[in-house]
């Protein structure tokens, strides 16, 4: 009985989502088969030292989707590091060419989180197991090859799921508070505004670093300093969920938007 109104519930939830929250297709046009292997073999792991738990006061993730790329992510990664600050980005394996992924390399040398956000971006809840598994060994593959570590988080495209999807993937599933930034229409203040308005300690802010966004380049110009200044810490996803004490359970069938999450979506 439970599962089937979860079901039902889920049907429901992600259709609102997609509709409202999710995330726009990336730029899946380059078809590069090429992949850039990870011959640079000097590039470690650097991936930030993990502080004890009592160490954290308040905490907060900021997220990118549907990198990388050779334009906007570029941007992103600068103005992180002119503020100090580390994010997680979750890429699209089709974005990953020989000249992404050193663009990637250098956000994972920077201590940021690379993550899962499918191959090629499609509605996964009209895919076979097959096929939802694909799209993400595709994705862990090529980021294992580019920074040598394999992602741990996963956010569906469109944050649109079904129960095959948790069955098959094997990552806890990233949603977050988003500025609908995927929108031109909304403009530089009003994604400030919109992430302002929804930050809260443990909280994972979803932004794109989508090519051309470069709104969103300049809105953290104002959205980082004015969460300092409020006394947060950004942090990775890993190290949010490390911060709040929430183990990183594969199996876990929540969207989390927060890290302490219980509910299926926050
Ligand atoms: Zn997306």
């Amino acid at each position: 009985m439970k599962k089937v109104l979860k079901t039902i519930l889920m049907g429901a939830v992600a259709f609102s989502l997609a509709m409202g929250v999710g995330c726009v297709t990336g730029e899946n046009s380059s078809l590069e088969k090429e992949s850039s292997k990870a011959e640079d073999s000097s590039s470690q792991n650097k991936r930030r030292q993990l502080r004890d738990k009592s160490d954290y006061g308040k905490v907060i993730a900021l997220t990118f989707d549907d990198g990388p790329n050779t334009d906007t992510t570029p941007l992103v990664l600068d103005k992180l590091e002119e503020h100090g600050i580390v994010a997680s980005f979750f890429v699209i394996g089709n974005n990953i060419t020989d000249e992404s992924a050193e663009v990637m390399k250098r956000a994972y040398n920077m201590g940021c989180d690379i993550e899962n956000h499918s191959q090629s971006h499609p509605d996964m809840t009209k895919m076979t197991a097959e096929e939802i598994k694909a799209e993400i060994d595709f994705t862990s593959d090529k980021v294992e090859e580019a920074v040598g570590e394999r992602p741990q988080f996963f956010r569906p495209p469109y944050i649109a799921v079904n129960q095959t999807m948790f069955d098959v993937i094997d990552m806890p599933f990233i949603c977050g508070y988003g500025a609908e930034d995927y929108n031109n229409a909304i403009g530089v203040e009003e994604r400030v505004e919109k992430v302002l308005a929804q930050a809260r300690d443990g909280g994972i802010i979803l932004l794109h670093d989508m090519n051309g966004n470069v709104q969103t380049v300049e809105a953290l110009d104002k959205i980082i300093p004015a969460l300092k200044e409020q006394g947060y810490e950004f942090v990775t996803i890993t190290e949010l969920f490390h911060a709040k004490g929430v183990a990183i359970d594969p199996d876990s069938e929540i969207i989390y938007s927060y890290a302490e999450q219980t509910e299926m979506y926050g």
